[in-house]
C-alpha cells in the first residue's frame, strides 16, 4: 500500500542513454540571509550569506549554474501542510500575533519558532529553492543541485517544530517521486530527520537514513534504532543513533557501510542530502566533534554515487563554522580542491583568529562512542537491510505536471548580481521528447528502470 501521502503521486519513465558531465545548479536568493529569528536566536539565517560570501570569494560560482530561485505558493506548501497551517503562517505577524493565541498553541510557534518579520516569505524562499532543485534535477537540468536555505526537516504537517516552519524537503521529495521511483533521503544533522520520516514512514518509494545523537532527551526525542519504518514502509526507514562526542573516524566507519549497503539493495534512482552543519565540533547547540573535512567526507562519499542528488542546508548554529563547511562542501561537489587560507572577503573577521577554512576542532566534549557500540548498532542495520527488496518499484503512469515551470522564470526575477544565468540555455536543451510517452514512446531503453 502507498502512503496516503503519495496517492496522486506517480512517476514517469526517463532516458538518460545520453548522459552529460556533472552539472551543477546553486540557488540562492540575496533577501534569504536579512532574517532574524529575534535577539539570542540561535538559528541566524546571516549564516546564508556568509556561506554565498565564501563561495563567491572562492570563485566557486564560476564552475556552477546560479539561480535566484523560484518562491513557493501556498500550492506548493500545501503539497504536504494543512491548509489551516498554511494559512496561519501567511497571517501572523509580530505586530498581530496576539490575536492568534490559539493557533499559536496549536501549531507549535512562539518558542523555538517565534514569529518574526517576513517569517512566511523565507519559507517561500527556501522551499522555493529546494522545489526548483527537485525540478531541475527532474529535468535533466542538472545532475546535482543545492541549496544551503533548506533541509529545515523537522516541521510537521500540521506544525512548526525545531526552528522549522514549512519542510522543504519533504516538498521537494514529493516533487521528485513524480520522475523517480525510489528516492533515497539522507540527514547528516546532528538531529534525528523527523519531519521526513514521518511523512514517508509508511512508503517504500523513500528510504530515510538519518545518523543523529540520540538519548538523555536529544531534540527530538525520536530516532532510536527500531524505528523501521511501516506498513509497506516497513524497513525503508533507517535510524542510526549516536553518542555524543563522535569524531571523524568513528562517523565515517559507520557512514559508508551503511550508506553502501542502503544503495546496493535499495538502488536509489535519487538521492536527497541533508547536510546539517551541527554535527560540526563547538557547535552551539551541537555535541559531536566532526571536522569540516569529516563532514565534508559524507558528501563526497554521496556524489561519488553519481546518482542525481539534492543537497541542503539544515541546522549549524556556530556561524562561522557553517559557513566554512558548507563552502567546502560546494567546492566538493564542484571537484574543487580550495585553499585553507580564506580569501579577502566581507565576513574575514569572522573567521579570526585562523583565518582559514578547516581551523582545527578543540573540543573538550569526551566521545562518549566505543567501538562496540557502533559495531553493534552498524550490524543491526545491516541485518533489516537483508528484508529490503531488491530496488522495490513501482507502476509507471502518466506523470502530473510540474509543480513550477520552468518556462514562468522571467528575466527580471534573476539576480543582476548572480553571473552565469543558465534558464535561456536551459530552454533551448529543454528535452521535451526525452520523457517516457506512454504507447507513443520509440526508444527501446526498456530496462533503464525496472518497473
Ligand atoms: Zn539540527
Amino acid at each position: 500500500m502507498v502512503s496516503p501521502l503519495l496517492s496522486s503521486v506517480t512517476p514517469v519513465m526517463k532516458h538518460s542513454k545520453f548522459k552529460m558531465a556533472s552539472k551543477v545548479a546553486y540557488f540562492y536568493d540575496p533577501d534569504v540571509g536579512s532574517f532574524h529569528y529575534g535577539p539570542g536566536h540561535p538559528m541566524k539565517p546571516q549564516r546564508l550569506s556568509a556561506t554565498h560570501n565564501l563561495v563567491l570569494h572562492y570563485d566557486l560560482h564560476k564552475k556552477m549554474q546560479l539561480y535566484r530561485p523560484y518562491r513557493a505558493s501556498y500550492h506548493d506548501m500545501c503539497r504536504f501542510h494543512s491548509e489551516d497551517y498554511i494559512d496561519f503562517l501567511q497571517r501572523v505577524t509580530p505586530q498581530n500575533v496576539q490575536n492568534f493565541t490559539k493557533s499559536l498553541s496549536l501549531f507549535n510557534v512562539g518558542d523555538d519558532c517565534p514569529v518574526f518579520d517576513g517569517m512566511y516569505d523565507f519559507c517561500t524562499m527556501y522551499t522555493g529553492a529546494s522545489l526548483e532543485g527537485a525540478t531541475k534535477l527532474n529535468n535533466d537540468h542538472c545532475d546535482i543541485a543545492i541549496n544551503w536555505s533548506g533541509g529545515l526537516h523537522h516541521a510537521k504537517k500540521f506544525e512548526a517544530s525545531g526552528f522549522c516552519y514549512v519542510n522543504d524537503i519533504v516538498i521537494a521529495i514529493l516533487e521528485l517521486l513524480k520522475y523517480h521511483p525510489r528516492v533515497m533521503y539522507v540527514d547528516i544533522d546532528i538531529h534525528h530527520g523527523d519531519g521526513v520520516q514521518e511523512a514517508f514512514y509508511l512508503t517504500d518509494r523513500v528510504m530515510t537514513v538519518s545518523f543523529h545523537k540520540y538519548g538523555n532527551y536529544f531534540f527530538p526525542g525520536t530516532g532510536d534504532m527500531y524505528e523501521l519504518g511501516s506498513e509497506s514502509g516497513k524497513f525503508y526507514s533507517v535510524n542510526v543513533p549516536l553518542k555524543e562526542g563522535i569524531d571523524d573516524q568513528m562517523y565515517i566507519s559507520i557512514f559508508k557501510p551503511v550508506m553502501q549497503a542502503v544503495v546496493n539493495h535499495y538502488q536509489p534512482t535519487c538521492i536527497v542530502l541533508q547536510c546539517g552543519a551541527d554535527s560540526l565540533g563547538n557547535d552551539r547547540l551541537g555535541c559531536f566533534s566532526l571536522t569540516t573535512k569529516g563532514h565534508g567526507e559524507c558528501v563526497q562519499f554521496m556524489k561519488d554515487l553519481n546518482i542525481p542528488m539534492l543537497v541542503l542546508g539544515g541546522g549549524g548554529y556556530t556561524l562561522r563554522n557553517v559557513a566554512r563547511c558548507w563552502t567546502y562542501e560546494t567546492g566538493v561537489l564542484v571537484d574543487e580542491d580550495i585553499k585553507n587560507d580564506l580569501p579577502f572577503n566581507e565576513y574575514l573577521a569572522y573567521f579570526a583568529p585562523d583565518f582559514v577554512l578547516h581551523p582545527e576542532i578543540s573540543s573538550k566534549q569526551e566521545n562518549h562512542n566505543t567501538k562496540q557500540y557502533l559495531d553493534s548498532v552498524r550490524q543491526f542495520v545491516l541485518d533489516n537491510l537483508r528484508h529490503v527488496a531488491y530496488a522495490p518499484s513501482v507502476q509507471m503512469q502518466d506523470v502530473p505536471p510540474d509543480l513550477i515551470s520552468l518556462d514562468n522564470v522571467e528575466e527580471s526575477e534573476l539576480d543582476p548580481d548572480i553571473r552565469n544565468h543558465q534558464e535561456d540555455i536551459d530552454r533551448r536543451v529543454e528535452p521535451n521528447n526525452e520523457f517516457f510517452d506512454g504507447e507513443q514512446d520509440q526508444d527501446k531503453d526498456e530496462g533503464l528502470l525496472d518497473v
